[in-house]
């Protein structure tokens, strides 16, 4: 059987590292693509080149700015900006990136690339469980009406329905996937699980938005690895798939069990003062309660979650620690 080729933009962002590394193990052909903002695990991204010399290339573009896409069967978009602060301080970066950028996607696919008028690619569209908004019970499936909160969600979901109005005027196929919260190594620590123990290491007290109370479910980026590519190869297209793991907790409990693993060494053995390393004062403009979605549809193809927070979050505390910060 030939080989798949994927398009993976955004290859050397959080996930992306991830997912490209899984399509490399599972044989696949991947071109990446990256602007590589001051997030990008460069390092990460180069030992995936040297491991895969064969398989595995990338440039460094701009997904709004590329006039071309190589034959390939499916292009994977995780490329964003996706900081939800940075995008309430200005989101010119988001509109840029995560509107043009897939609006540029969609335009080369149909009706520029050489390479693939032929044979149109499947356009693989990562979303997020933000556009729904927030909801205190109960879970969105992917029928729920879009209401996101903060204007990154806004720029997503204005792409997935770009994606949706592009499918229809221009005969695109396509899948949107909407993950919930992921953790795992690697990821920039703006992000809740690795900027606690950065703060940690420096002895700075941990911000907490809005007394810690937001609650958020927590996917391992290795199962949503997973999650895409089940859903490239079984799933009915032109659809959405929530991705979800069935853990939820408030941020409290979160940052509390980081603190714990990182003094004490376990995770259920508290320390004696919590608010010698907590900040409560910070509240974000515009903050989501809860977030929530249901997920029978990627449930019904197979997919469940392997990975336990509670087990995973003692090694992510213990591999951040002896994290040299670049930054
Ligand atoms: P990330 O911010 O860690 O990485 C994004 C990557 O995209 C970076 O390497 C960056 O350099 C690149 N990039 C940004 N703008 C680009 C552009 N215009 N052209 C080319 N490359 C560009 O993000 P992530 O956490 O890996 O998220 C990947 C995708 O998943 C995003 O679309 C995000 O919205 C979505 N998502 C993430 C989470 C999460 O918890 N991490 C949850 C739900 C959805």
């Amino acid at each position: 059987m030939s080989k798949q080729i994927a398009v993976v933009t955004g290859c050397a962002g959080f996930i992306g590292i991830t997912f490209t590394k899984l399509l490399l193990e599972r044989g696949w052909l991947v071109y990446g693509i990256d602007k590589f903002t001051y997030v990008a695990n460069f390092e990460e991204l180069r030992t995936l080149a040297n491991i895969y010399p064969n398989t595995f290339t990338y440039v460094t573009e701009d997904i709004k700015d590329i006039d071309r896409l190589p034959e390939c069967d499916v292009v994977f978009n995780l490329a964003a900006e996706s900081d939800v602060d940075n995008s309430i301080l200005n989101m010119d970066n988001f509109i840029d990136s995560n509107i043009s950028g897939v609006k540029n996607l969609l335009e080369i696919i149909t009706h520029r690339s050489v390479q693939i008028k032929n044979n149109k690619p499947l356009f693989f569209q990562v979303s997020t469980d933000e556009v729904y908004g927030d909801k205190e019970e109960g879970s969105f499936d992917e029928t729920a009406a879009l209401m996101p909160s903060n204007p990154y969600a806004a720029t997503k979901a204005a792409a997935d329905m770009l994606v949706e109005s592009w499918s229809r005027t221009h005969g695109l196929d396509y899948i949107i996937a909407r993950p919930s919260n992921n953790y795992g190594e690697n990821q920039y620590p703006e992000k809740l699980i690795p900027t606690v123990i950065r703060r940690l290491q420096r002895e700075q007290k941990v911000k907490l938005h809005n007394k810690g109370l937001p609650v958020r479910s927590w996917t391992h980026v290795e199962d949503t690895a997973e999650a895409f590519i089940l859903l490239y190869e079984k799933a009915c297209r032109n659809n959405i798939y929530n991705i979800q793991s069935d853990y939820e907790q408030n941020n409290f409990v979160t940052v509390t069990k980081i603190i714990n693993i990182y003094f004490m060494g376990a995770i259920n053995v508290e320390i004696p003062n919590y608010d010698e390393h907590i900040d409560y004062e910070y509240d974000r403009p515009g903050q989501d309660v809860r977030y929530s979605i249901s997920c029978e549809s990627i449930k019904n193809y197979g997919w469940t979650p392997k990975k336990n927070f509670d087990k995973e979050i003692v090694k992510l505390v213990n591999f951040y620690k002896k994290r040299k910060w670049k930054w």
